[in-house]
């Protein structure tokens, strides 16, 4: 039995926690917030709930493997309700709706009746991002990376699956029509990364939902965590809140101590960061010596674009909205060059609209919804103001829905308030404000990224999203069993 410690109480800590105990080590969380989640927080307002993170549950066996790890059965705490559709898409500037899903034979329905062409490209492109599933997922996402040679011994399977091609490429290869290029190009967007730029290796994302489906957690994410958080206290893993650390010290080339913000200090044997590993490479770790790989992604690694999320409450409900709405606005590829390469707050944007209500009543009264609509906007690299614009940008994004797919919304909204790129900064602690940690193009994934194990500080290691595999929460969860892996080899 081991002292394992962990710093940080998101998906990927949790996840490191349970399979740390898993193999009967004596395991401490340490969180700075005085709930679990990370960014998996629950806003309340006026009686109106909002999840204020990750909603769409891909991957659900990740979860269950959780509690079977410690004997338990996921389904007698947790309901995982499947949805259909998985997300409706509303194209402002032509008013078409895509409706994608789990069943095959309305979506391909669908796909003839805008483009008959695309029938056979799609079924094509759902082989090939099958086989990229293989690799990408099965081979690699748990795998750890610390050594170049593994990325060697991969890189003739990625090249010939063609990993340098970008998403939208891979797509485009298959499918004609714009919206269903933009439909089945989004992903990326989901973990960080701008489709035009995002390996196609992330095309697994398709066949991932295709495998497995897309749930809804009843009660919602924050329900999710509530039951990992007792599952972890039924098994004795010992969580700290309002722990911030603010350092890490190390001597001979181990970590040996962290200090908390509250004073105290706590020495370790094996420590799992699941704080964004910029964060520890320039605070926590920022008076030591960082490994070379750490300092060159903490100077040149490109971050993913910054959230800008409102949340409202509805006295109406809107009935036939999903409860996944990705409402494309008139540019795609030059609005994501806008906020990725250029750092620029557009005049336009899309949306990624939440409605839980669909699935769950209880997240709002009677006869009421809740929504968030979550924009992607730049990082804080692009240096706007944004307590002095959000009013005017949530202003501009409620009209854009009131207009169109939620009538009268502006009447009807109550408990208004946003989340800008300024708020993941200081409540997430997320370099720049980005959204998902570093963006997950090629050059930043895999042996590239944070390793799964410090190069220099051997019981040091990291989980979450700025690791591998990457950000979402199938991605994060994988990371805790890189580190399993690499601790039980
Ligand atoms: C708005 C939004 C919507 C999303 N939607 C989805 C979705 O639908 N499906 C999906 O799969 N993914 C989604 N994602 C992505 C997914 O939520 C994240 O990739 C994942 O939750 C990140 O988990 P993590 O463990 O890496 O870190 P985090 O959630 O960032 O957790 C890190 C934890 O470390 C703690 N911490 C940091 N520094 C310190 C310190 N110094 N001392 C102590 N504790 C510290 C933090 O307080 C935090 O609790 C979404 C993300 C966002 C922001």
């Amino acid at each position: 039995m081991q002292k394992i410690s962990i710093l940080g109480g998101g998906f990927g800590g949790i996840a490191a926690a349970i399979r740390m105990r898993a193999h009967g080590n004596e395991v401490t969380l340490f969180e700075r917030l005085d709930t679990l989640g990370g960014r998996a927080q629950v806003f309340e307002r006026g009686g109106y709930t909002h999840d204020a993170g990750p909603t769409v549950i891909t991957a659900p066996i990740l979860f269950y493997e959780l509690f079977a790890l410690l004997g338990e059965n996921l389904e007698d705490h947790l309901e995982f309700r499947a949805l259909d559709p998985w997300y409706q898409f509303y194209f402002s500037y032509d008013k078409t709706i895509f409706d994608y899903g789990p069943n095959q034979e309305t979506m391909l329905a669908q796909i003839k009746s805008l483009s008959p062409k695309d029938v056979d490209g799609y079924l094509k492109m759902l082989k090939a991002s099958q086989k990229i599933f293989e690799l990408g997922y099965e081979k690699l996402a748990s795998q750890p990376f610390g050594k170049l040679m593994t990325m060697v011994k991969y890189a003739p399977d990625i090249i010939r699956l063609r990993g340098y091609r970008s998403v939208y490429s891979f797509v485009s290869s298959y499918i004609r029509h714009p919206n269903l290029r933009q439909a089945f190009s989004i992903q990326p967007l989901l973990v960080g990364g701008n489709p035009f730029s995002t390996s196609s290796i992330y095309s697994l994302i398709h066949a991932l939902e295709q495998k497995w489906g897309i749930y809804f957690c009843m009660g919602g994410t924050g329900k999710l965590v509530n039951e990992l958080e007792k599952l972890m206290k039924r098994h004795d893993i010992n969580i700290q809140y309002k722990h911030d650390a603010d350092q890490i010290h190390v001597k001979n080339s181990k970590v040996t101590e962290i200090s908390f913000k509250n004073g105290e200090q706590h020495s370790v044997d094996k420590l799992i960061c699941n704080a964004d590993p910029v964060q520890v490479s320039s605070e926590l770790l920022g008076q030591e010596k960082i490994s070379l790989h750490n300092t060159f992604i903490k100077k040149f690694a490109k971050h993913s674009m910054g959230l800008f999320v409102i949340f409202f409450g509805s006295k109406i409900k809107y009935k036939n909205i999903a409860h996944h709405t990705i409402w494309m606005g008139p540019r795609y590829k030059e609005l994501l060059k806008d906020i990725f390469d250029d750092h620029k707050l557009a005049e336009d944007f899309s949306i990624y609209l939440h409605r839980p209500t669909c699935t769950d009543p209880s997240f709002a009264p009677s006869n009421a919804d809740s929504f968030y609509a979550l924009i992607p906007v730049p990082n804080l690299k692009g240096g706007h103001q944004w307590d002095e614009i959000k009013e005017e940008f949530t202003a501009k994004v409620m009209q854009a829905l009131d207009n169109t797919i939620l009538p009268n919304i502006i009447e009807q909204s109550e408990n208004i308030f946003s989340m800008t790129p300024v708020d993941f900064k200081t409540n997430y602690r997320t370099p720049h404000g980005s959204g998902f940690s570093i963006a997950p193009l090629l050059s930043q994934s895999a042996w590239f990224r944070t390793h799964n194990q410090d190069d220099l500080y051997k019981n040091l290691f990291y989980v979450g999203a700025g690791t591998h595999p990457g950000a979402g929460l199938p991605g994060v969860i994988n990371s805790a069993k890189v580190v399993e892996r690499i601790i039980y080899p």
